[in-house]
């Protein structure tokens, strides 16, 4: 690390569970931000400003002016634009000294995997359950830990999934792929602003730990938030040894 790099860094080489060391981990990691919307703009913000030494976004949308009423990466001239563009001037702008790869595109199949073989870690900031089971099968098979959050109306979920632990549940652990489900989405039930800025500030943080190797990260734990009460509530998650997506990979 250079003098300026030190400088850069000094509040979070200053903390002992951090550290040179841990700083240095956090230089030497790939993020890989699935999303530049609501989640994705606060997780990229702090990874970036972090110092994440490589960190690839990954969305196929352009910037909305509905979007910017939570999505703090971009901005009001940047309407019409890559949000992964966008993301990429902003991020840059806090942070030169890291990688940013933009990438507009949906990721998907054999290209998701690549891009999550890649990666070191990988941070679901999707706003849908088919991409998130997608991300956590590839996460699962390249061994990948996975930080998932998601946030509509005034509710708020985040977890790790760790699947380098083969004790540890996957994202399809706690909701069976086969299990019919009601998609809802921010374009019909709103969501509160600063509770995309919360949750995916958590994941950025849950990210770091994960990359450093320091406290307890949220694996098998799921950490619910009512941001109308502001109270959140922690339940444990357990393997499910029937996992299809999972189950089989015990004591491998
Ligand atoms: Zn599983």
């Amino acid at each position: 690390m250079n003098d300026q790099q030190l400088l850069r860094y000094s509040r979070h080489i200053l903390l002992e569970q951090i550290g040179i060391e841990g700083q240095q981990k956090i230089s030497a990691a790939h993020a890989l931000v699935i999303g530049a919307g609501g989640l994705g703009s606060p997780a990229a913000l702090y990874l970036a400003s972090a110092g994440v030494g490589t960190l690839t976004l990954v969305d196929n949308d352009e910037v909305d002016l509905t979007n910017l009423q939570r999505q703090v990466l971009h901005t009001t001239a940047r309407i019409g634009q890559p949000k992964v563009s966008s993301g990429k001037q902003t991020l840059e702008q806090i942070n030169p000294e890291i990688r940013i790869i933009a990438l507009q595109e949906r990721a998907e199949n054999q290209r998701l995997e690549e891009l999550v073989s890649l990666a070191s870690i990988v941070l679901d900031c999707c706003d849908n359950f088919a991409t998130r089971h997608a991300v956590n099968a590839a996460c699962v098979k390249f061994g990948v830990p996975l930080v998932s959050g998601a946030a509509i109306s005034f509710d708020g979920q985040v977890s790790v999934f760790d699947s380098r632990n083969p004790h540890a549940p996957c994202y399809a652990c706690l909701f069976p792929p086969e299990q019919p489900f009601e998609e809802v989405l921010c374009s019909t039930m709103g969501v509160f602003s600063p509770l995309v800025g919360i949750i995916g500030s958590t994941q950025a943080a849950e990210a770091l730990k994960v990359i450093m190797g320091i406290g307890e990260p949220l694996q098998g734990r799921l950490l619910l938030l009512d941001a109308l009460r502001m109270e959140w509530t922690s339940i444990g998650i357990s393997k499910n040894l029937q996992c299809p997506v999972c189950g089989n990979r015990h004591g491998n």
